[in-house]
């Protein structure tokens, strides 16, 4: 691909309300709940306490139905009813892996479908979420990087997968309940399909939501987002979400990482790192995670660790090793363990943590990028791949 070759955006985000239809709270800011609760006949001077009031059943209890709000007026209820609904993206399918991680496939409008998977650890419960339905870029090693880019998904879809595996786990807590701490479903990733500052107001919103307090109230330490380096948005996420930040790293030279995450070639490492030196600063948060993918002859060698080492110099991070899941047709492999532990060694011993991650779910290909919809008809081709990444067709 040449340089100047643009990494399209050729995103289409849906109109949360389709013709003739309801508007979907679920996915509205707290400021666009007030504005529509006013264009339907809510006075101006009671929208605030409406909209807190309706916040509050939808995020913090779960409630789907409008005549459950019993703190509303009967005839406000039903008017809520007639202008608004409360949706969801639906679970399709589940499977539960025999380590305990859970796939579902979710259906959201259009009838495109998403994964998400939802990973129990003894001291907390990570549900990893997407952010579109496919991706725009084409990062070698993963496998929905070999699925084109269907749409974005709107805040109300990103949001709702995090309500639905709430249903799911049957953790919406009893009202009146005191707040109860030890959660099932604590931390939230964006590391499912898509490339999340490629849908960057949609993504902040439903973030905001799921931090707010007055709802599903997810400390911003709680979520982590998960970008291949999408350089100009890295300083708005820290800005405009505050939340923990992950950067698909995984190679040391321009010249490997230009073939695995192509997305190089529009920001290379340099200026990646110039974005993330600021990260900390402006969001006041801890570490980055670098996540590394090892690929056996690839980019696992002692010199690239030692080279990791030296890039990351007074950058405060912690380098996630992920040893390569593998998918159909994939073009590379694992590196060894004995391999990744020798990587995770050097990396130690220059002052990093480098914790290696376990794999979570594999017999049900729900593992760090493996994830793909089966249903999606578009494909990139081989030829499109090998065009993007330089790996022969
Ligand atoms: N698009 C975002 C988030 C989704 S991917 C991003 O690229 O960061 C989440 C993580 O899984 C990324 O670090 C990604 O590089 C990694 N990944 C993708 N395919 C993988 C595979 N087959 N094996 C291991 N990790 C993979
Ligand atoms: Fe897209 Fe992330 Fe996969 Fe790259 S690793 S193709 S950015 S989902």
């Amino acid at each position: 691909m040449p340089a100047d070759t643009p990494i399209t955006q050729d995103v289409m985000t849906i109109p949360r309300k389709m013709p003739e239809g309801k508007i979907n709270i679920v996915g509205l800011t707290r400021d666009g709940l007030r504005e529509a609760l006013i264009a339907h006949g809510t006075p101006e001077k009671q929208a605030r306490m409406r909209t807190g009031q309706i916040w509050q059943w939808v995020y913090q209890w779960g409630v789907r139905d409008f005549s459950e709000m019993t703190n509303l007026a009967k005839a406000y209820r039903a008017d809520l009813a007639e202008h608004f609904e409360i949706r969801i993206p639906e679970i399709v399918s589940k499977q539960v892996s025999s380590d305990g991680t859970r796939k579902y496939l979710a259906r959201i409008a259009g009838g495109h479908e998403v994964e998400v998977v939802y990973i129990p650890e003894a001291d907390r419960g990570t549900l990893c979420i997407s952010s579109q339905v496919g991706c725009t870029l084409t990062c070698s090693f993963c496998h929905t990087g070999t699925q084109k880019l269907v749409r974005n998904l709107t805040a109300g879809e990103i949001v709702g997968q995090v309500m639905m595996a709430r249903d799911d786990l049957g953790e919406w807590p009893e009202q009146g309940a005191p707040k109860d701490e030890t959660r099932l479903l604590s931390n939230i990733v964006l590391m499912g399909m898509g490339e999340p500052l490629y849908n960057f107001e949609n993504v902040r919103d439903a973030m905001k939501i799921a931090m707010d307090g007055e709802g599903i109230s997810l400390s911003r330490r709680r979520i982590t987002l998960s970008t291949s380096g999408v350089v100009p948005e890295i300083a708005k996420t820290a800005e405009e979400i505050g939340c923990l930040l992950a950067v698909s790293f995984h190679a040391t030279t321009d010249e490997v990482r230009d073939k695995l995450v192509p997305i190089n070639r529009k920001w290379n490492i340099e200026a990646l790192l110039g974005a993330l030196r600021d990260y900390p600063r402006l969001s006041n948060s801890e570490r980055i995670t670098f996540e590394y993918v090892m690929l056996k002859d690839v980019n696992d060698s002692d010199e690239d660790a030692r080279r990791l080492v030296q890039l990351i110099k007074g950058i405060p991070a912690k380098i996630n090793l992920i040893p390569f899941n593998e998918w159909p047709g994939a073009p590379y492999e694992r590196s060894t363990p004995e391999r990744i532990r020798r990587f995770a060694d050097i990396i130690y011993k220059a002052g990093y943590a480098s914790p290696i991650r376990t794999p979570r779910g594999e017999d049900i290909m729900a593992a760090c990028g493996q994830l793909k919809s089966a249903t999606e008809r578009a494909r990139k081709s081989r030829r499109q791949i090998a065009d993007e990444t330089g790996l022969p067709s």
